[in-house]
């Protein structure tokens, strides 16, 4: 794997703190950003817009730590284009799904 800056920092906080840490580092960023969508979409607290953001920014760094800790980058990706692809033949009409029916 490439070592950019990023993959550095990952490598020196699993280091530091350990694989198990980290992990939980990801549940409680995770529960960070379900709280503070909650806010700002289902509350409507539009002054919440920039912890939305925060949070989006720290699960983001985690997913990418996850990603270094299980040596999973082509692997994601690969999955990843798999449910792009679902979610463009779920929005076609290919594919049922039960998003089809909620309301906006
Ligand atoms: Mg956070």
């Amino acid at each position: 794997m490439e070592m950019t800056a990023a993959t550095q920092l990952y490598a020196l906080a699993i280091e530091k703190w350990g694989y198990k840490a980290q992990a939980c580092m990801v549940m409680g960023e995770c529960g960070e950003l379900t709280a503070a969508v909650n806010q700002f979409f289902i509350q409507g607290r539009t002054d919440k817009r920039d912890q939305v953001l925060d949070e989006m920014a720290d699960v983001s760094i985690m997913i990418e730590q996850l990603i270094f800790m299980l040596e999973a980058g082509p692997k994601f990706e690969q999955i990843k284009d798999q449910k792009l692809n679902r979610l463009a033949d779920i929005i076609a009409g290919a594919i049922q799904h039960p998003h089809a029916g909620v309301e906006s």
